[in-house]
């Protein structure tokens, strides 16, 4: 399979070179140059299968050209050892819990996959690698428990102080092996400044190879497809239309989700929900795009004002507003009706939810008003409520269980470098 770059169709990549540099030269997004279809006699019997199962059907009818059958059940058995389950909620709706990884969001199903498909590479060039992340929060944790022990990475991780979470600072400076965290005294910005310096600067690239974990890898794409087929194998003897609710910020799940369709996953529909950070909700209606200064939000992971992944969600579509426009439904809610849809779930079914995870429910509910439709409905919970624990239970008004694994973490010492802002200071640590 090559990968060709949505800006210039004639710039291609292998796989290896694909997920190695991210971002092909010119600064668009690596594409599948074709896409194959999972088999009909798989599809007959995809409910028979299990989660690694259906994984490496996908993979490996993505990738055989790469990849051969008997490597690729070994990536995602590394990979996964973690299921996506669907739970009913109410009759015709179902959550799809992506929550049930290392870092509890689903950002996990990428990192892992990346993590091991870089590993497979370098295992057979027995090259070492040097991973060098910012994070302003989420993606940091799933990077960091992704790459944990995996042999031939090192993994350095900026974050900037005081600006995460507990639990998200925990997840990242309790690990240690081959990954070390930096906390750094500024913003995200100067994290990321100090990263892009580090990726231009000739010594460091003489001395290390480096590689950046960037969530528009394709790696990380790919393995997001999996669990679209996995919520269709447990919800295919219901035998009615199947709609998808994404919360979404970059829109990279989205796009996966639109990968799975066009390899034969039968949906009838995809909601794409967001909070008031609407650029795609706006596009949807008017067919114009206008990227914005994003706005803070309580779904923070979901706070982008220009998402990355747009040009891949349309490139399905030919970049044709008209059929994107309907296949994909948007929507969008403040602040208000997040914590409303949270309480009033909860006060039905004693289900608790997440905020992204209730913009999710709460576009399904939309698209159910609008359109009639008889169908079943699948919103997927992108992180476990747990994750932020302070919003959840003071807008429910009680207490919420915590994972024990949450519960060892917060007791786990923090070991992170601290450091400034000037880049002298971040080179002459990465060299010694
Ligand atoms: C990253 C993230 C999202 C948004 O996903 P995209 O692929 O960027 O659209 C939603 N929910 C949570 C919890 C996230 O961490």
């Amino acid at each position: 399979m090559l990968f060709y770059s949505t800006r210039t169709p004639g710039i291609k990549a292998s796989l290896e070179e694909a997920v190695f540099r991210s971002l092909p030269p010119d600064n668009g997004l690596y594409m599948p140059e074709t896409i194959p279809s999972i088999s009909d006699a798989f599809m007959d019997s995809i409910e028979q299968r299990t989660f690694n199962e259906i994984a490496v059907e996908v993979a490996h009818t993505l990738l055989r050209d790469d990849i051969s059958r008997a490597d690729m059940e070994q990536i995602v058995a590394r990979s996964f050892s973690f299921e996506a389950p669907v739970r009913e909620i109410t009759p015709d709706d179902y959550v799809l819990e992506l929550f049930h990884g290392p870092s509890m969001a689903f950002k996990d199903f990428g990192a892992r996959f990346m993590a091991s498909l870089m590993s497979y590479f370098l295992a057979k060039s027995q090259k070492e690698i040097k991973i060098l992340v910012a994070t302003s929060g989420d993606t940091g944790g799933a990077v960091a428990q992704g790459f944990f022990q995996v042999p031939g990475i090192s993994v350095t991780i900026l974050y900037p102080s005081g600006k995460v979470s507990e639990i998200q600072e925990k997840q990242l400076t309790t690990l240690g092996h081959n990954v070390t965290a930096i906390e750094v005294q500024g913003t995200f910005d100067d994290c990321q400044r100090l990263v892009k310096e580090a990726f231009l600067d000739e010594d460091l690239n003489q001395k290390f190879n480096l590689a950046s974990a960037n969530s528009i890898n394709i790696a990380r794409l790919i393995p997001q497809a999996f669990y679209y087929f996995a919520a269709y194998a447990q919800l295919k003897h219901r035998g009615k239309p199947l709609v998808f609710s994404v919360p979404s910020g970059n829109f990279g799940n989205i796009s996966a989700g639109l990968l799975a369709y066009a390899m034969g996953l039968p949906a009838a529909q995809f909601v794409a929900s967001t909070n008031r950070n609407n650029v795609v909700p706006a596009y949807l209606q008017s067919g114009q795009y206008q990227p914005q200064p994003s706005v803070e939000t309580i779904s923070n992971a979901m706070d982008v004002g220009s998402p990355s992944n747009f040009v891949r969600m349309t490139r399905f579509f030919g970049d044709d507003w008209q059929k994107v426009q309907q296949k994909i439904s948007g929507f969008y809610f403040d602040d208000d009706q997040t914590r409303q849809t949270m309480r009033e779930l909860f006060e039905q079914t004693g289900y608790v939810l997440c905020p992204h995870s209730a913009v999710a429910y709460r576009g399904l509910q939309a698209y159910r008003d609008r359109s009639g439709q008889d169908f079943t409905g699948v919103f997927l919970a992108t992180a476990h409520p747990a994750k932020f624990l302070d919003l959840v239970e003071s807008t429910l008004g009680q207490a919420i269980e915590v994972p024990n694994r949450l519960k060892e973490l917060l007791s786990l010492k923090k070991e992170a470098i601290p450091m400034g802002t000037s880049f002298e200071e971040f080179k002459d640590l990465i060299i010694n």
